[in-house]
């Protein structure tokens, strides 16, 4: 072969490998154009578009009337876009200027090289127009929502607020968080690879939905009257707190929930109290938040003998007219254990002996019952659950272990004495006790509404029914009546109107500190129970017997209330 042939050969080799590689490459951007084309412009859109959130208006919480107690305002955010600015100088001066920022935190936000960067949020809407009057490039002027509460500490820590991100913190705005959010929109914007707006490229919105809104069975003028009841009471008695709890005790929806002190729900971190040295903010924050009618136990003391007797009448281990002696007090195992009345009672019946709310009598009968039979209707009356209330972190009972019940702690227990319930906790057990033996579940979430009104959820509570019988329950109607007209509860009556109810006086532990719960429990009218409520005021300072400082509150507040709902 000659050097000629061979140099041909040699040229049709490389060109046919060139030709092959020519080939493959062809097909590779031809499966590039055709099958991923779709893949790199998602890819390239990607980078040309900006997206603003549209917060989403928070529903409103309403009471059973339509009264607005958790509503809306307008506000603005403002934000920068760095690549639109134009004179940043400027816009460094207006927004330091209008937003009343530090210049250098305003240079850190404009000068941050990003897609978009949020200056600050909350801000009025007045101040937000005053920047979008300045026409500023480079400068996003965007509406938001920023909860309101029109009535400031009315049923703070019952209704709670929200955070930065319009999210529940306490109370029902944190229960109902998922109806009340709503959907957040968008706003999609084109832009070159600078980051500049591509003109005459529409913008694509992505309306926000507002959030359901929300009817309570509270009822505003009963919360407001309350309140300032107790409030007056606070200050006269210069007490730690006071709580009111008003129910329905026929289907548990509450009217009332009262803590005073409550706190501003417009300014929730502002402290409204004065602390006790080395407790950081936080934990004083918390302590101020706290619902006492859910989140607190107590010892409940003489309002429990309701329990025991009830008890006691199911069991028919006594009689209405059964007689005990009170001497004053009983010796338990190797206790002294005194009545209320240091020179004792004398003979009485048991309806005597829960009029008067003597120990010794509750003690022997307590010991007729034994302990499984009272934990029976604890268990019954729902006392070794929680209510499952619709507000957060509701607190459990806490009760001695059955086995761990000796003579002493059955005597103690009989007469409210040795373990700890939430108030919420036994004004239902005594709702059940009153209205025929149905377990109700207390709530304040009625239902909810569309922004154009329509019912959404109409919320449903479970009622356990037959906790006792209706013999036991009409007997006990009478008892506590006969307390209130003629008993340790005559201060509180109300005139017109039938009451029935029970006082306690509870020590609060440890004993012998000198610190006391006063409280009254009432319900009217007796025969056909519509309105239960529990006063409680906590370390009051002077006198302290809760037939003397309790009741006549419960009654100031029916005398308000019973017109109000019965005309
Ligand atoms: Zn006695």
């Amino acid at each position: 072969m000659d050097t000629k042939t061979y140099q041909r050969k040699k040229i049709v080799i490389v060109l046919a490998g060139m030709i092959f590689l020519l080939v493959v490459l062809l097909a590779r951007m031809w499966y590039i154009m055709v099958n991923r084309s779709q893949h790199y412009k998602e890819r390239a859109d990607d980078l040309h578009e900006r997206e603003r959130v549209i917060k989403a208006e928070r529903g409103i919480i309403y009471d059973r009337n339509g009264v607005a107690l958790a509503t809306n305002k307008s506000v603005c955010t403002i934000s920068v876009i760095h690549n639109q600015i134009t004179d940043p100088e400027r816009v460094i001066q207006v927004l330091a200027e209008t937003l009343e920022m530090e210049v250098q935190k305003v240079r850190k936000r404009v000068e941050k090289v990003s897609s978009i960067e949020k200056v600050r949020s909350n801000v009025p809407k007045e101040t937000g127009d005053l920047i979008r009057s300045y026409k500023l490039d480079g400068v996003m002027v965007d509406e938001d929502y920023s909860r309101y509460y029109p009535f400031d500490a009315l049923a703070a820590k019952t209704i709670g607020f929200t955070g930065g991100e319009n999210q529940g913190i306490i109370g029902l705005e944190v229960m109902y968080d998922d109806y009340l959010q709503g959907d957040e929109g968008r706003i999609l914007t084109v832009t070159d690879v600078r980051g500049v707006e591509v003109e005459n490229s529409a913008e694509t919105r992505v309306e926000p939905i507002m959030g359901e809104s929300l009817y309570l069975s509270l009822d505003y003028n009963i919360q407001s009257y309350v309140t300032q009841v107790a409030e007056k009471i606070l200050k006269q008695k210069q007490a730690k707190s006071v709580s009111v709890i008003l129910m329905n005790p026929q289907n548990g929806e509450l009217y009332a929930m009262v803590n005073v002190p409550e706190f501003n729900l417009n300014e929730p971190f502002v402290l409204n109290m004065s602390g006790e040295a080395a407790v950081n903010t936080q934990d004083l924050l918390n302590q101020m938040w706290r619902n006492g009618c859910i989140n607190d136990t107590y010892e409940p003391g003489s309002t429990f003998k309701i329990i025991t007797a009830t008890a006691a009448l199911e069991k028919k281990v006594v009689a209405l007219n059964d007689t005990f002696s009170c001497p004053g007090f009983r010796i338990v195992a190797d206790r002294r254990i005194r009545c209320h009345k240091a020179g004792g009672h004398g003979s009485e019946t048991f309806t005597q002996g829960f009029m008067n709310s003597c120990n010794p009598v509750f003690m022997d009968v307590g010991a007729r019952v034994g302990i499984e039979g009272l934990y029976e209707y604890f268990e019954k009356l729902g006392l070794f659950e929680k209510t499952g209330i619709d507000l957060p972190g509701e607190a459990a009972s806490i009760m001695h272990k059955i086995e761990n019940v000796g003579e002493v702690e059955l005597a103690t227990i009989s007469f409210g004495q040795s373990f700890q319930i939430t108030p919420l906790q036994l004004l239902r057990a005594v709702s059940a006790v009153i209205n025929g033996g149905n377990l109700v579940t207390p709530h304040f979430g009625m239902y909810t509404v569309n922004k154009e009104g329509d019912k959404q959820t109409v919320f449903e509570y479970p009622v356990k029914e037959g906790a006792i019988s209706q013999e036991t329950s009409e007997t006990m109607k009478e008892l506590l009546g006969l307390v209130v007209s003629e008993g340790t509860g005559k201060n509180g009556q109300v005139e017109g109107y039938f009451v029935g109810g029970k006082t306690a006086t509870s020590q609060k532990l440890p004993r012998g500190s000198g610190k006391y719960i006063a409280s009254f429990i009432g319900f009217s009218p007796v025969e056909n129970p519509q309105i239960i409520g529990i006063v409680l005021i906590d370390e009051p300072t002077g006198t302290y017997y809760g037939g003397t400082i309790a009741a006549p509150v419960m009654s100031e507040i029916y005398q308000m209330v019973l017109p109000y709902l019965f005309p």
